[in-house]
């Protein structure tokens, strides 16, 4: 069994403290080259897969190992991706990461910002798996884990239902609910994990638990929120909404008005009613500034929105439109840089803010003057309504903090030669945008280690998180996530 211990843990990320080289977190720095392992111990694992089993000489390896966010610092060279058949290959898998000391990494919708998605040991891809089955009447959904956030709300949509989860529908459904899940509706449903009924879990010593308020009420309550350090999820099921359409789209604005914007936003957002959202999106590329809106609720609320909005500045162009809900959640990520080929590299650094104070104004604008075009800088899930009533340690997930908003710079490029200097960049913009203190990390959005370590992760969760750990996995055997080490780790 490999045993990764605390001081391991702690070398590697001094070594690549201050800034994006937070590969650390989770287990690894970047791609060491994958260990050897006998050929014919791969064979054998192959022979009882449903799946398959990806390896280094096939031709769909680069593209099996890679994950959304992908640069050198990230980049993960593994031995095998274990693109699951069924559930009994994420059994297998386990089996034989333990057997050969290899460090796993389990993906489903592999846009984690920080590549956990992929390892230089085994990775337990689940994407494959994409069963979905829809209860309208008791308005459930239970579906395998590989399915995208679009997918499950397609499937539903055409039950007149919506599922809670986050606002890119390429995002794995899993994956997002496991770490919280911040969407279009968390305001007035709360989040995504507020919703889960229960998890299939393949541990760590390959017991399969059906995990819900019943049969494992701790664990279940750890699932949601720190859902990647106790296991393999395989299916899940959660609870639907019913909203047929919504109404929602982008607003643009002129970049020249990005201070007026931010500040407009900043108030627009203070009193937003439960069933509202938006993002706003900065780029000196080809977007410009986009309000990207969301709202569930009666025509006369929606119309003064739209007019406070229309107040803020002159909009130089308007794509907003009642629709169901399952196409406004099918449009673009804010962070997809636009038109032509997907760049080699992509990276993204996030903050926590419990305000948009005018010093915060001051740097995004101050960055998007000197961003190159792909540069999209962004405020999301600004925190309101039904996600901030329920309390704290309610479930693993606790950062519920009223008007608080997640900031991020998301970047993409594909000339090899200038890799520092765009890393480089991201590491100014994360110094420049840091809080001084109390700062606290939402799972999801980790792209950096603080001293506090978990601690900003979970806050006041984090002791009781500690010891299911301690049960379920005390060899940290699940660590590429935002992880929780055990104390004998
Ligand atoms: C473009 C983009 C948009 C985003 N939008 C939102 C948003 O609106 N709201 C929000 O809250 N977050 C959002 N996120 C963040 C996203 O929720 C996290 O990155 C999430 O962890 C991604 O899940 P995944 O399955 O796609 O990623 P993966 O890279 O596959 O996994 C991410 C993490 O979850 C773990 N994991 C995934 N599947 C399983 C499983 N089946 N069993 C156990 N562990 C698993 C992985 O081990 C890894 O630690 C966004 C990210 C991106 C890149």
């Amino acid at each position: 069994m490999n045993t990764f211990t605390r001081r391991d843990f702690i070398q590697q990320t001094a070594a690549l403290s201050g800034g994006l080289g937070c590969a650390a977190i989770g287990g690894l720095t970047g791609a060491a080259g994958p260990p050897e392992i006998n050929p014919a111990a791969l064979a054998r694992l192959q022979a009882k897969l449903k799946g398959r089993l990806v390896l280094a000489s096939d031709a769909a390896y680069e593209t099996a190992r890679r994950v959304f966010y992908w640069n050198p610092r990230t980049e993960q060279k593994p031995v095998g991706i274990v693109q699951c058949g069924d559930e009994e290959d994420a059994v297998r898998a386990v089996e034989f990461a333990r057997e050969f000391s290899l460090e796993v990494a389990v993906r489903s919708g592999g846009h984690s910002h920080l590549a956990w998605g992929s390892s230089n040991g085994l990775v337990i891809d689940l994407s494959p798996l994409k069963r979905i089955s829809v209860d309208p009447e008791r308005r459930i959904v239970r579906a395998q884990a590989g399915v995208t956030s679009g997918e499950v709300a397609r499937a539903v949509g055409e039950h007149g239902l919506v599922p809670v989860l986050g606002q890119c529908p390429g995002v794995g459904a899993t994956g997002v609910t496991l770490g919280g899940g911040l969407g279009w509706l968390s305001g007035l449903f709360g989040a995504s994990c507020d919703n889960l009924l229960s998890t299939r879990v393949v541990t760590a010593d390959t017991r399969t638990l059906e995990v819900n308020a019943e049969t494992h009420p701790d664990l279940f309550w750890g699932m949601r929120g720190a859902g990647a350090n106790f296991g393999v999820t395989t299916s899940f099921e959660a609870r639907l909404q019913s909203i047929d359409q919504v109404f929602g789209g982008d607003i643009h604005f002129a970049v020249s008005d990005a201070r007026t914007v931010l500040r407009g936003f900043s108030d627009l957002m203070y009193e937003a009613p439960d069933g509202f959202q938006a993002t706003l999106n900065l780029t000196l590329g080809e977007r410009g500034i986009f309000l990207s809106l969301c709202h569930s609720g009666e025509e006369t609320e929606r119309d003064q929105l739209l007019r406070k909005i229309r107040s803020i500045a002159k909009p130089i162009k308007e794509a907003v439109r009642r629709q169901p809900f399952a196409d406004h959640a099918e449009k673009a990520a804010a962070t997809n840089s636009g038109r032509g080929p997907s760049p080699t590299f992509r990276a993204i650094q996030t903050v926590y803010r419990d305000r948009i104070t005018d010093d915060v104004i001051d740097i995004i604008v101050d960055q998007l003057t000197n961003a190159s075009p792909d540069v999209i800088l962004g405020l999301s899930h600004y925190m309101h309504g039904e996600v901030c009533r329920v309390k704290p340690d309610a479930t693993a997930f606790p950062h519920r903090a009223a008007h608080s908003v997640h900031l991020r710079a998301a970047f993409a490029w594909s000339d090899s030669k200038t890799n520092e200097q765009r890393l480089a960049w991201g590491d100014k913009w994360l110094r420049l945008l840091r809080p001084t203190s109390d700062e606290r990390i939402y799972a999801n959005y980790q792209t950096y280690e603080t001293k506090a370590g978990s601690r900003s992760l979970f806050g006041p969760n984090y002791d009781r998180l500690l010891a299911l750990k301690n049960q379920y996995d005390p060899t940290n055997f699940f660590r590429r996530n935002a992880n929780i080490a055990p104390s004998r780790s």
